[in-house]
């Protein structure tokens, strides 16, 4: 299984707290919100849940999917 991260734009607030612990992942944009440029970033790129947990309105959604 690997996390695959998605953003819950409803829910961010564009502090780009994500940005800055994975930029390989996780990028603003013109919108002002956090996105995601590499969904296989999380493990090697980046410690996903610990970005999870540090989102203060956990926008940060990971889903577990079968490794291809
Ligand atoms: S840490 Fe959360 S609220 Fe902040 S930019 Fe990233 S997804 Fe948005």
């Amino acid at each position: 299984m690997k996390l695959v991260p998605k953003i819950d734009l409803e829910k961010c607030i564009g502090d780009a707290v994500c940005e800055a612990m994975c930029p390989d992942v996780f990028e603003m944009a013109d919108d002002d919100k956090a996105h995601v440029i590499n969904p296989d970033g999380c493990g090697e790129l980046c410690d996903c849940e610990e970005a999870a947990e540090a989102c203060p309105t956990e926008a940060i959604i990971l889903e577990e999917v079968e490794e291809e």
